[in-house]
């Protein structure tokens, strides 16, 4: 999608701290890290939600988690602990309409979240 701004940072329109790119997903640090360890996972192909996903999604989907585990594997994150987090919809806070996976860690993270 021309105007979103995941669509771009893939495209490398918007500069970003890219951490993994293959032919399904693209990984890069939040710009605004909210932990120590904080990148989104997101598909190359635009998705706006995991609201509007469906089955076709499943793969997809699935691997954005598995990437989101071994990033986080892989920056000795998984021995203390990390959390995946996507939000879907406003009441949510997703504010990129482009599927991402949170993936947070390097704290102690608060249950139940905000
Ligand atoms: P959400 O609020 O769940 O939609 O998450 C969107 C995330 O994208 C936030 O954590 C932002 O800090 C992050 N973000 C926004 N713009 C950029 C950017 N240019 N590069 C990297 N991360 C970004
Ligand atoms: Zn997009």
């Amino acid at each position: 999608m021309s105007d979103c701004l995941f669509c771009k940072i893939r495209d490398g329109q918007i500069p970003a701290a890219v951490t993994f790119r293959d032919e399904d997903v693209l990984a890069f640090k939040d710009i605004s890290p909210k932990a120590p360890f904080h990148q989104l996972v997101i598909p190359i192909r635009h998705l706006a939600s995991l609201a509007t996903a469906t089955t076709e999604d499943t793969a997809l989907l699935g691997k954005l988690m598995l990437v989101g585990a071994r990033l986080a594997r892989e920056s000795g994150q998984a021995e203390g602990g990390f959390r995946v987090v996507m939000n879907a919809g406003a009441d949510a806070g997703q504010s990129v309409l482009h599927v991402h996976l949170h993936v947070l860690a390097g704290r102690v993270l608060a249950w139940p979240p905000g």
